[in-house]
Order: C-alpha cells, then sequence, then structure tokens
C-alpha cells in the first residue's frame, strides 16, 4: 500500500506520501520489549541521521537506502481505528511514539498526525504511561496537550542529543533541529511539569565520547530541567553501516578501518566499550543530580489501593 501512496506535497529534497495504515498502534516485538505498544505516525525520517537504524523499513518497501530520509509516508489518521486501538491498551501499560521513526519530524508540522493521535489518547486514555522520543523542538507545540494527557496518565519526554557541538551535530543529524533548540524545548516541557529527559544516544566512539561531551550534555540537561539522562553505545545493523560508513570515511577517515573491525561480526558493541559508556553516564548523572531513566510510575487509579 505504501508504495502506491498518493504524493501529498513534494519539497525540493523531500516527497510526502500518504499511506492508508491496517493498524495504527503497533505490538512491540522481542523478548523483553521496553514497550508495550509503539506508534511511529511516519514511515521514513527527514532528519537524515548517519546512524539511523530504522531505514530497513524502507528496504522491506524495495525502495533504496537513501529514499528513507527523501520519501516520507504520513499514515493516514483513521480516528475510528485508533480509538479501536486506544481500548486495548491496559491500565500501567506503555505506548512508546516514535520508537521507530521520529514523530515530530518537519512532515508534522503539515499533517499532525501525531498531533491528531495525542488529541485521542487525552480525550479517552487513563493510568496508562506515554513514552515519546524526539530530536525535534515542534514537541514544544504540544506541551499543553502532553500536560492535559499528564493529569491522568504518565507521560515522559526522550530528547535526543549527542553532541552540543553544532558543527558536529550538523554533520551527524544533518536536517535536524539544533541542539539548543532541543534544549529549549526540554524546558519548555519541564516548565508544562511534564517528566523530561535526554537521550544521548547514539554514544560513538572517539566522536561523541569523551567526558567533556557527555558533561556539557548533562550539564545542559539539568539547566534546561530534566530530571533523567540515559546514554547508550552506537549500533550499527547492515542498513545503518551502507550510509554510516561511506560518511565515516568522509567525515574522520582514520576512524573508518576501527569501526569497520568493531561491527564486522556484530551490530551491537559489547564488553568493556558499553562499561565504559556506563561509566561515564554515571559519573556525569551523579555530579548534576540527574536519575538514569525517570522516576517509578504507579498508575493513578491503581495508587489508590497502593
Ligand atoms: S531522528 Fe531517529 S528516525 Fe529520524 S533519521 Fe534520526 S535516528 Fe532515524
Amino acid at each position: 500500500m505504501a508504495s502506491e501512496g498518493a504524493v501529498l506535497e513534494e519539497k525540493r529534497r523531500v516527497a510526502y506520501l500518504e499511506i492508508e495504515a491496517r493498524s495504527l498502534i503497533g505490538t512491540c516485538a522481542g523478548r523483553s520489549p521496553m514497550f508495550d505498544w509503539t506508534v511511529n505516525p511516519y514511515r521514513g525520517c527527514e532528519f537524515g541521521c548517519r546512524y539511523c537504524y530504522a531505514r530497513y523499513t524502507h528496504e522491506f518497501m524495495d525502495l533504496p537506502v537513501e529514499a528513507f530520509e527523501t520519501k516520507i509516508y504520513a499514515k493516514r489518521f483513521d480516528k475510528a481505528l485508533f480509538r479501536r486501538e486506544l481500548d486495548r491498551v491496559k491500565l500501567g501499560e506503555s505506548i512508546a511514539f516514535g520508537s521507530a521513526t521520529d514523530c515530530y519530524q518537519p512532515a508534522e508540522r503539515r499533517f499532525k498526525v501525531t498531533r491528531q493521535m495525542l488529541e485521542e489518547v487525552a480525550r479517552s486514555a487513563r493510568g496508562i504511561r506515554v513514552f515519546l522520543i524526539t530530536k525535534s523542538n515542534l514537541i514544544a507545540r504540544d506541551a499543553a496537550l502532553l500536560a492535559a494527557i499528564n493529569r491522568q496518565n504518565d507521560v515522559r519526554v526522550n530528547m535526543t542529543i549527542t553532541t552540543l557541538d553544532t558543527a558536529l551535530a550538523r554533520k551527524l543529524e544533518p536536517y535536524a533541529p539544533r541542539p539548543d533548540l532541543r534544549l529549549e524545548a526540554v524546558k519548555a516541557l519541564a516548565d508544562a511539569g511534564i517528566e523530561t529527559g535526554i537521550a544521548i544516544s547514539p554514544v560513538m566512539p572517539r566522536i561523541t565520547d569523551s567526558l567533556e561531551n557527555l558533561d556539557a550534555l548533562a550539564s545542559a540537561a539539568s539547566r534546561a530541567g530534566a530530571k533523567y539522562l540515559w546514554a547508550q553505545p552506537l549500533f550499527l545493523k547492515e542498513c545503518a553501516q551502507k550510509v554510516f560508513f561511506p560518511w565515516l570515511a568522509q567525515e574522520f577517515p582514520a576512524l573508518e578501518s576501527k569501526y569497520r573491525a568493531q561491527f564486522r561480526d556484530a551490530a551491537y558493541l559489547k564488553g568493556p566499550y558499553v562499561e565504559f559508556v556506563k561509566h561515564r553516564a554515571n559519573a556525569v548523572r551523579a555530579k548534576y543530580g540527574l536519575g538514569s531513566r525517570g522516576s517509578e510510575y504507579v498508575p493513578a487509579q491503581m495508587s489508590l489501593f497502593a
């Protein structure tokens, strides 16, 4: 269906298409999923991060890996379908917005699929956990709506920032908002009473893993009102390697062979490097009084009996 979607709008670089989705709320795959349910209003992502792991979603459609950031599919919002699926989310269960692609990417400014879904959550969800992850300051547009949802549910926003160095961020995440704009959004959300954290994800060996970088991020996060911070080492699936390695050869040629060797046999880094990142993240969290994943949540209805 996606490859037949009508072109909604074409910008110089990006074509937007609409798709009819059979389902708008998915279950989370895997043995120990982080969330019970996932929502991804868009397929493809215009931000074009060099390390993006979600490019495989376009490969499913037989599209070249580059099309992931230039052919963006907006799911048509079917209110009745969304409402039916939302009714299946039980008390205390979690639903993650943007688990694959950014739900506040530029397409959202125009099509407002994420906004319409959140409005429905505000109208009908009670006692669920709502996680959002984004790199976009556009989320600040919905601060009041998220605060309304938060009154009956538990909302957490994870803002991804990998570096405060604007020039480096531009290289790594070429079409995403500047880090300082993302921090402004964190402040707006925190001021609206929403528990917000910073995701330093991914942490890239010898590119963004210096103590100075992590310290600067934690310090800025704390000043912006973030409550927690988490860091995750880089992982590179095959679809991501196709974009990341040529970019690395161009921008950091001295690192290319090391990275290729590290990711030759597995997409995930293991062992000492994982511990190294954990150790550094713990150190900067402790220094700035940040938590690791946000406070424990007890659904409002449950807490009555606690
Ligand atoms: S913002 Fe997320 S989904 Fe979008 S390109 Fe970057 S890593 Fe991929």
